[in-house]
């Protein structure tokens, strides 16, 4: 049977509501996107999401992206609120995204009076020396309290992570993923920090003193954190950054890949490989892999089998529906 179609119907008001600027952020750049979006402009993305997705928006959610939703003005978020509500029969529900220290048990009622099923938060790093040289201006305690509020009122709740912000190591960030499970998340976002134009992480890169992670580390780091957080029971929705014209304009530098998270997966493959034929005498060998995932164990140009053939490991594939996803069977 085939997957549903699920496309979120995605608005974005970008940096409404921030008090501040993060070290990293340049919403305008990421979302591509520095209008904010009118009541008219949500029924209009709406309609058109409706004509696309016909019955199948019933897996879709209408989302706010972009800024700190819950400190918007409110008079705004209500008109916002309101226009998405009216079409929510049709939807899975609606999903928002915000600060952690922007969350209190009166916008809490105030969203599920409109229907608010999701509420993901913008944690990025459990670690305070990171939260504080990166300009964040709240604590991991907020992170804790916000999910323990947001668990409590029955909203999904989601967390946002980065790796390699300035100030972290790859420690910290396993540490920032193992404090999330914690919280018991229903779902996370990985995003490895790329470094933008006009902010400040840009300038600390520009003089020397921040260095974002090589591609190669990020996407090693990312596979591992795909794994601990799958282990866990918590769905890892978006790894890396979506794709957009004004990314690749304004990108200083940093580990970014249109399909990074094909290249973590691709790397959790071949690390699964790397385990199951450590053993084994060098040879050929034929390994069993999920249709879909064929193309993941192959690798980007032929990566893990170029690695594995370095082994000494002579690698060929037959696909098989019953064997999971990112799974490795040797035949
Ligand atoms: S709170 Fe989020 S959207 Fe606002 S400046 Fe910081 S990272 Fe950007």
């Amino acid at each position: 049977m085939k997957a549903p179609k699920h496309a979120n119907v995605a608005l974005f008001i970008p940096f409404n509501g921030c008090p501040h600027r993060c070290s990293f952020c340049d919403q305008r750049s990421i979302t591509g996107k520095a209008y904010q979006p009118t009541p008219d402009d949500v029924r209009s993305a709406i309609e058109t999401a409706l004509d696309s997705l016909k019955e199948n928006s019933v897996h879709s959610e209408i989302a706010f992206f972009g800024g700190s939703f819950t400190a918007i003005d409110r008079k705004y978020m209500r008109s916002l609120l309101g226009a998405a509500a009216l079409y929510i029969d049709r939807f899975k529900g609606i999903r928002i995204s915000t600060r952690p220290d922007c969350i209190d048990e009166e916008i809490l009622s105030l969203l599920k009076t409109y229907h608010v099923t999701a509420i993901e938060l913008g944690a990025q790093s459990m670690d305070d020396t990171v939260l504080l040289k990166n300009d964040r201006g709240h604590s991991a305690a907020d992170v804790r309290r916000a999910s323990a509020l947001i668990k409590r009122h029955c909203f999904e709740l989601g967390l946002q992570m980065m790796t390699g912000l300035y100030g972290s190591t790859p420690e910290s960030d396993a540490a920032t993923a193992k404090a999330f499970i914690e919280l018991h998340p229903d779902t996370v976002r990985i995003y490895p920090t790329i470094v933008m134009k006009g902010t400040r992480l840009g300038e600390l890169y520009e003089e020397g003193t921040y260095q974002p992670q090589s591609l190669n580390s990020a996407v090693e780091l990312c596979a591992k954190l795909i794994e601990l957080f799958t282990a866990n029971g918590v769905r890892v929705i978006r790894v890396g950054l979506h794709d957009s014209e004004s990314l690749k304009e304004n990108r200083l530098a940093g580990p970014y890949h249109p399909a990074f998270r094909e290249l973590c997966e691709s790397r959790i493959m071949l690390e699964k490989a790397v385990t199951l034929l450590r053993n084994k005498e060098k040879g050929k060998y034929t390994l069993r892999v999920h249709p879909k995932c064929r193309s993941k164990m192959t690798g980007n140009q032929k990566a893990n089998l170029v690695a594995l053939r370095e082994r000494g490991y002579e690698i060929a594939m037959i696909e098989d529906e019953r064997i999971s996803d990112l799974d490795v069977e040797i035949v």
